[in-house]
């Protein structure tokens, strides 16, 4: 008997109907002889009604009480799932993150998985069982605090349970057919890639392409763990994710595998920065001190009337608050003359291995952002990704440019999107 872990998205389990829904195709694979593991996510926007709820109460509101009120939210889609699952006859229990063994460091909002002892669900299994488990959440190692994930993290509970559980394969429906060559909300030309490399993924998901979460991508690689990206809506097959394709996966040798979006992030200006050794260290370890993750920095030439340079980076506009406070009460020690914050900004970045042997690729792309009116703001590279930075406004024709230019624009059908704000 096979063991798979299907991870069921916001989307798929978004009000009842979609619960008994879900009910059925978890019940089929039970009846295919499978032992099922299913992981959940909260209904709909239900996460992001709860966070504008926490911000109404606090604008900051404390990392453990946070996580305790976000992973209620998974806690109903997993004791309504089991119980749709039952109406139908099966028998099935839900187990929060803790009670299912997903261990994390204390970093609250973002922790990170460090062991997985999934002794109950395996005992839930082996009696019969469908096992249902609340993603997003674990608990910590030292504190036995409720953690979550960071935004998305339910991919990552469903990596770490298959690998735990040794499973011969992670399924995440979602509400699209599979992984495309660009997010088919804004690019209806889209293509459904049939097999990509783990690593191609992980560019693309580090790039904002939402359909999978970067470090479920890095578990997976790590554990080998082949995903199977696909809609809980039809019955298609989707995207294969894996370190090689395998049996009939059919690997397209395109130079690009896609372009991905990102309007998540916000760009800090450091302003008349000396341009002296250990400026950028102070500058950049005041940020690290403050447990903020940044994405592209740029330093400028220094003009060399005053000696003075403008560093600028991106972070996650959610960590540009503390970020700016951070420096702010260094500004003394560190000796700029001011911050700028500009959160309209939107990052675009074309993905694939091919790029590490085809020349011409980022010419191509600069020239069909110029063709497109686009003007860019930082750029960054990869050995196998191009990314720039533009204004937020430019984004949706910035990645159609970028896709016809590649001919990456599918000449059959429109992607289908089937449920979801895209929230
Ligand atoms: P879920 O709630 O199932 O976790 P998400 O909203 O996190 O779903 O991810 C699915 C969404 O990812 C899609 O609806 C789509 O808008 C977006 N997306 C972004 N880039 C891509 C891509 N390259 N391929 C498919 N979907 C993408
Ligand atoms: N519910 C969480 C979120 O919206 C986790 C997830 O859906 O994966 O981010
Ligand atoms: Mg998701």
């Amino acid at each position: 008997m096979g063991l798979v872990v299907q991870k069921y998205g916001g989307s798929s389990v978004a009000d009842a109907e979609g619960i008994k829904r879900v009910a059925k195709r978890v019940v089929d694979a039970k009846k295919n002889g499978n032992q099922v593991v299913v992981v959940v996510s909260a209904m709909g926007d239900t996460t992001d009604e709860l966070i504008d709820l926490a911000e109404q109460v606090s604008p900051i509101p404390a990392g453990r009480e946070f996580d305790m009120l976000l992973t209620a939210g998974e806690r109903i889609s997993m004791a309504l799932l089991a119980m749709a699952i039952k109406n139908l006859g099966h028998e099935a229990q839900s187990f929060t993150g803790s009670q299912a063994g997903v261990i994390t460091d204390s970093v609250h909002n973002k922790a990170r998985i460090i062991d997985v002892t999934p002794g109950r669900i395996r005992t839930a299994l082996d009696e019969g069982n469908i096992a249902i488990v609340a993603g997003f959440q674990g608990v910590s190692q030292d504190k036995k605090d409720i953690t979550t994930l960071g935004r998305g993290g339910s991919d990552t509970t469903a990596v770490a349970l298959a690998a735990a559980l040794d499973a011969e394969v992670c399924e995440i429906y979602t509400d699209v057919d599979g992984v495309f060559t660009a997010d088919p909300r804004v690019v209806k030309k889209a293509r459904k890639i049939d097999w990509i490399s783990s690593e191609d993924m992980l560019e693309l998901a580090a790039s904002g392409s939402k359909v999978l979460l970067h470090r479920c991508v890095e578990y997976a690689r790590r554990y080998n763990i082949p995903i199977h990206v696909r809609s809980s809506f039809s019955g298609l097959r989707g995207t294969w994710v894996s370190n090689e394709p395998q049996g009939d996966q059919q690997v397209e040798h395109a130079i690009i595998s896609g372009v991905a979006h990102d309007i998540s992030e916000a760009k800090v200006t450091v302003v008349g920065v000396p341009d002296k050794p250990g400026e950028a260290a102070a500058i950049f370890r005041t940020i690290a001190n403050a447990e903020v993750n940044i994405d592209m920095v740029v330093q400028n030439v220094s003009a060399a009337s005053t000696g003075l340079t403008d560093i600028s980076f991106t972070l996650p506009k959610s960590e540009g608050r503390k970020a700016i406070d951070a420096l702010e009460r260094q500004k003394g020690a560190i000796g700029f003359d001011s911050l700028r914050y500009d959160d309209q900004i939107a990052k675009i970045s074309l993905v694939g291995a091919g790029m590490k042997t085809n020349p011409g690729v980022t010419a191509g792309f600069f020239e069909a952002l110029s063709d497109a009116g686009v003007n860019i703001e930082l750029i960054s590279t990869s050995e196998i990704r191009i990314s720039v930075v533009t204004r937020a406004d430019d984004v949706i024709e910035a990645v159609r440019a970028v896709h016809t230019a590649f001919g990456l624009d599918s000449d059959s059908d429109e992607a289908v999107v089937y449920g979801g704000t895209g929230r």
